[in-house]
């Protein structure tokens, strides 16, 4: 039932770092998730109790609905303190990059890793790893990589290190980065791995409740005015587009995170197989995309044709230089030029069909 997915050979550099290598760096990525703070926390926690000096760096603040989790309290902010968090780059022995694997994913904090003479290593699920790693432990198929992280601590044999706290953090990893096991969370072992941190007496249904029954008021009726005023639904493309200018989202006091989970919402309507929400990031001056679709549309290739992003098939990223209406004119080209392709996984989204 459950199969490790790393080969011996491939833990084997991590393990020997774990026998000299005393001070560690965990990054994981801009706007991190459940998943890059649940793996980073689980891996930070793991070292610590092995007697190693372990930090997590952020390179923005991570949501609060995630402020609870063991250890989150140490999490250093790049942008809040760069000089103590380069310091700590510059000096580490070891940098374990987990949930990215590209060092653009970092921002600010690209500099200093790339500059640190520590040894490298990669922790991830995303396709098309770059080459910044000593040791590259890349793989697409998993749920998470929260769940890369506990394969990782069976490798190292260390499977009876497993604490509640650090079950906590993986299992919130791989909750929020499938959905609550509504998508990429279709292979036995998973369920495996859960059963297993299950038994460190992790309670499930506090994580849950903590994560997701933790909005503000704010962020509920955004989502509303989201669905009712800016919801388009276009229907010969089996697409649905929601765009929001930061005017409409500081209506509601929208903090950071707010905005997650609206991309999301238009696929619950029958026949809608992308979902498109384009939203105004006046403080970085762009247009931010995300994209979702189901089955195997690619919504990664419409993030990358038409807004210089990527990411998973059925869940991508991108961004725009330019005012929103530019961006939702950008985003009505795009479908233009996709009802003209002959690729079949793009051409399903104009049959029309109800599936
Ligand atoms: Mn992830």
């Amino acid at each position: 039932m459950f199969e490790n997915v790393f080969s011996q050979a491939d833990v084997q550099d991590f393990k020997v770092w774990m026998d000299w290598a005393e001070r560690y760096v965990i990054l994981t990525h801009i706007g991190p998730d459940g998943d890059a703070i649940g793996s980073s926390l689980a891996l930070c926690n793991y070292l610590k109790d092995k007697g190693k000096t372990a930090v997590v760096i952020t390179p923005d603040h991570a949501p609060d609905f995630l402020s609870w989790m063991p250890g989150f309290e140490n999490v250093m902010v790049f942008a809040e303190s760069p000089d103590e968090c380069e310091q700590l780059v510059d000096r580490a022995d070891v940098i374990c990059c987990l949930d990215f694997n590209e060092v653009g994913r970092i921002e600010k904090v690209a500099a200093s890793f790339l500059f640190s003479k520590a040894m490298k290593m990669m922790l991830d699920h995303h396709p098309f790893p770059g080459a910044n790693w000593n040791l590259v432990l890349s793989h697409p198929e998993a749920s998470s990589t929260s769940e890369l992280v506990f394969h990782l601590l069976c490798a190292l044999g260390d499977f009876r290190s497993v604490t509640t706290d650090i079950a906590t953090c993986i299992y919130t990893g791989i909750m929020t980065d499938t959905g609550c096991f509504a998508y990429s969370s279709s292979s036995p072992s998973l369920f495996f791995i859960v059963g297993r941190l299950l038994e460190t007496g992790i309670d499930k249904d506090a994580i849950y409740r903590r994560v997701f029954y933790s909005h503000s008021e704010g962020r509920m009726r955004l989502h509303g005015y989201a669905m009712c005023n800016s919801l388009e639904v276009i229907e010969r493309a089996s697409t649905a587009l929601i765009a929001l200018s930061d005017t409409e989202m500081k209506r509601f006091g929208v903090k950071k995170g707010d905005t997650e989970g609206i991309v999301n919402m238009p696929l619950q309507i029958l026949g809608v197989k992308m979902s498109i929400f384009l939203r105004e990031d006046r403080q970085r001056g762009l247009i931010r995309l995300s994209a979702r679709s189901v089955g195997n549309v690619p919504c990664n290739r419409f993030a990358s044709d038409f807004f210089s992003g990527g990411g998973h098939m059925n869940a991508a990223g991108g961004e725009f230089s330019g005012s929103l209406d530019e961006a939702v004119s950008r985003f009505r080209h795009g479908i233009e030029q996709w009802s003209k392709s002959d690729d079949p996984t793009i051409s399903q989204l104009f049959k029309n069909k109800h599936s």
